[in-house]
């Protein structure tokens, strides 16, 4: 089965499984298992940050840096489709009593004045103890409601800017950071380098198992560490996953850009099929969105995977194919030739 469902379902490499059974553990509760240290002291240096706390899931990961950066009753700006507030399963109100508040947004970006606007500004008529508590700006990069696209890192860099100077703290929910390092030719650090917080997942275009972090300063990542604790995020000997995690950053970070040139090649073929349209200039990284007319989307799905693809019904028209280590562009092939066959 070639499995474009999502870059999650990657299972661990040979070398990788090896890495897993040779690795040392401790009680990570304890933080004295030494591959998560390893993990967290290796994340944070690519990362430019002070510190990480490894977790175990991306949802975790940014829940954690909401809680950390706010209280009850705060507002988050993200952009519409924002993953922490449609993926998460209501948690920022759940977990931290905060809302979310929508920005507009192109294709998941946003400008500075965006920000400027949303953050209400104090009147001389009206004391602060009125004035709408927006707290913390958070951003995504690649978005993965729009589409994997990543963001122009000046315009990135400008927004977290623009949030310091009206006295937001920020978060980058950089769950696939690695791939919009990779696609725009910057270094992670360089991208994350203006927020103050930043979450990473290792079980996505890396291929480990399990796993994120969230990284910033030693503060920050001190208080992340208790509502980790908080939400049910300590686990013991977690050393085991943290090895698969060190081995993707290792050996997995800079062929990413193969699942992007396999992602444009999925989206060139696909748009060559009568009965697809296909924007193949929005396919930027590992995600090719694309609309079936000729035949229902759902029932395009299930003929696709008779025949050995499974791909995602997105709702209406809508498909997604999701690039990542188990494909390889031979994969891409035969799924253009069974999308053609659905078709024919
Ligand atoms: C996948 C994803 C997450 C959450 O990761 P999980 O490990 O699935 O909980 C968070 N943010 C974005 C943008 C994602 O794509």
């Amino acid at each position: 089965m070639i499995d474009l469902r999502s870059d999650t379902v990657t299972k661990p490499t040979v070398a990788m499984r090896r890495a897993i059974a040779d690795a040392e553990v401790g009680d990570d509760v304890y933080h004295d298992d030494p591959t998560v240290i390893a993990l967290e002291e290796k994340t944070a240096a690519l990362l430019g940050k002070e510190d990480a706390v490894y977790v175990p899931s991306g949802t975790l990961a940014n829940q954690i840096a909401l809680r950390t950066h706010t209280e009850p009753g705060d507002v988050v700006l993200a952009a519409q489709k924002a993953h922490i507030a449609t993926f998460e399963m209501g948690a920022p109100a759940a977990l931290s009593g905060v809302t979310v508040s929508s920005l507009p947004t192109v294709a998941g970006t946003f400008a500075a004045d965006d920000v400027r606007a949303a953050v209400p500004k104090l009147h001389a008529s009206m004391p602060s103890s009125v004035i709408q508590p927006v707290r913390l700006l958070a951003a995504e990069n690649t978005h993965n409601g729009y589409g994997g696209r990543f963001w122009p890192p000046e315009q990135l860099k400008a927004v977290a800017v623009a949030a310091r100077e009206e006295g937001l703290a920020t978060h980058l929910d950089g769950a696939r950071l690695w791939n919009a390092a990779i696609a725009s030719g910057t270094e992670p650090g360089d991208l994350a380098a203006d927020f103050d917080s930043v979450s990473v997942c290792f079980s996505k275009g890396l291929g480990a198992p399990v796993g994120s972090a969230v990284a910033g300063s030693a503060e920050l990542v001190t208080r992340a560490r208790r509502f980790k604790q908080m939400f049910g995020g300590g686990f013991r000997q977690a050393g085991l996953l943290a090895a698969g995690a060190i081995h993707g950053l290792e050996h997995h970070r800079q062929r990413i850009v193969e699942d992007h040139d396999n992602a444009a090649r999925l989206a060139a073929g696909l748009a060559e099929i009568p009965g697809i349209e296909v924007d193949v200039a929005t396919v930027e990284t590992n995600m090719v969105y694309f609309d079936v007319t000729a035949m229902a989307a759902p029932e395009f799905c299930d003929e696709l995977f008779d025949l050995g693809a499974a791909v995602l019904h997105a709702g209406g028209s809508s498909i997604r194919a999701v690039t990542h280590l188990d494909v390889s562009t031979d994969d891409i092939d035969a799924t253009l030739t069974a999308a053609r066959e659905v078709l024919g």
